[in-house]
């Protein structure tokens, strides 16, 4: 990460939400609790809340998570089921129920991920506020569980039979469990009129508990945020929202797609192809390819261009090149003067990049 210059963070998931509701409103955002939008029309650009209430605007960016009720008024859509096949277990550990374990505070110190992979399971573990807590994630291969269950759903740790799989009891008391499907897909991740936009996971299904989930969602209010502060008129709108989706659709289905070949990897069943993966990671540690100084050159290229590609990218840096690419081209094709509509930007809040301190509450 170091070489390739990427800010990874392992950060609690609540301690996320509270830095980005800081950054928010610290910079002048209105958030209003409890307005659920029941529903919009993309003509007019308006929606229309429980209360009855009715909000009219010049752009409406659903973020409204992977039941969003924005992606569902866009059209086409393209039927598409994921193919998950394991469910999702998250859950933290206050790392103080170690203290007397002779590895777990060791490993800790050493500020890595840590994989754990058996037959039909695979679990991942780092450290999150300052490592005073273990942020663990456990998929498990439950290809027959026909369910789908989002963040609210809690299970006893000590109902998931950890023990059969050959782990030591899990210090846990719950776990939540996730499995989403996902059927709807829109082609277009805005609509025609150029009225209205889906972001996150309304626009892109990630992959529960997977390294780039919540990422994507923060790349896709950094290119979108840096897009639109590039906006002259507000007829421009329709072309800053086809170039978010030319810059962030290939992203997110690539990284997407990588996700899921590593959780099939790390929970295949037992058999001829998990012994064959555990033959060839003993061979790879054996070869020192665990060692990149050691390794092969076709290796090393293999990984770096991999790690490149998923962490290497920067968010505000495609949206520039984009920029410079192609927007200035159309301002030149159009004779555009660069004087920018009175009205443009009032109201309008910025968030610049900023590294922001959250206080955890547990
Ligand atoms: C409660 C919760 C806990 C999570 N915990 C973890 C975790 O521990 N580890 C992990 O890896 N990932 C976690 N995630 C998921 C992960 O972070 C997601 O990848 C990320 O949250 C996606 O962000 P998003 O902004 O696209 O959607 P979401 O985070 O799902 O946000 C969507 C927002 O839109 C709101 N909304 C939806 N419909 C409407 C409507 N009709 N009107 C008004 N508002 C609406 C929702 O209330 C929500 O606030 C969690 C997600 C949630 C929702």
């Amino acid at each position: 990460m170091d070489e390739l210059g990427a800010e990874m963070y392992s950060v609690h998931h609540a301690d996320l939400v509270c830095s980005l509701y800081k950054l928010a409103t610290n910079a002048g955002a209105q958030i209003n609790f409890g307005s659920r939008v029941i529903s919009v029309d993309n003509e007019t650009a308006t929606v229309t809340l429980g209360s009855g209430k009715t909000l009219k605007a010049d752009l409406i960016v659903g973020a409204d998570g992977h039941q969003s009720i924005v992606r569902a008024g866009l059209e086409p859509t393209r039927k598409e089921k994921l193919d998950i096949n394991y469910t999702t277990y998250l859950f933290t550990i206050p790392a103080s129920r170690f203290k007397d374990d002779q590895e777990i505070p060791r490993l800790l110190g050493d500020a890595r991920w840590y994989m754990w992979m058996g037959f039909g399971w695979g679990m991942s573990m780092f450290g999150i506020r300052n490592n005073t807590v273990l942020s663990c994630t456990l998929f498990m291969n439950e290809e027959d569980v026909d369910v789908s269950v989002d963040w609210k759903s809690q299970v006893p740790v000590k109902d998931l039979g950890t023990e059969k799989l050959g782990l030591t009891p899990i210090k846990a008391d719950s776990a939540t469990r996730v499995k989403v499907d996902r059927e709807n897909v829109p082609e277009y991740w805005y609509d025609s009129s150029g009225h209205v936009i889906v972001v996150g996971e309304a626009a892109h299904a990630s992959l529960v508990g997977t390294v780039h989930s919540a990422a994507l969602g923060i790349e896709d209010a950094a290119v979108l945020g840096r897009l639109l502060s590039k906006l002259k008129s507000k007829h421009e709108i329709k072309r800053f929202l086809s170039a978010f989706h030319e810059i962030r659709h290939p992203r997110s289905e690539r990284l997407s797609a990588s996700e899921q070949q590593k959780v099939d990897f790390i929970t295949l069943p037992a058999g001829a192809l998990s012994e064959a993966r555990d033959e060839s990671m003993r061979l790879q540690m054996n070869e020192g390819q665990g060692d990149w100084s050691a390794s092969e050159d076709s290796f090393l290229t293999r990984s770096w261009e991999e790690f490149r590609d998923a962490f290497g990218y920067d968010a505000f840096d495609e949206a520039d090149t984009w920029w410079v690419e192609w927007g200035v081209l159309f301002d030149r094709i159009n004779g555009s003067d660069n004087s920018v509509e009175d009205d443009i930007f009032s109201g309008q809040i910025t968030v610049e990049r900023e590294r922001h301190a959250c206080t955890p509450s547990i």
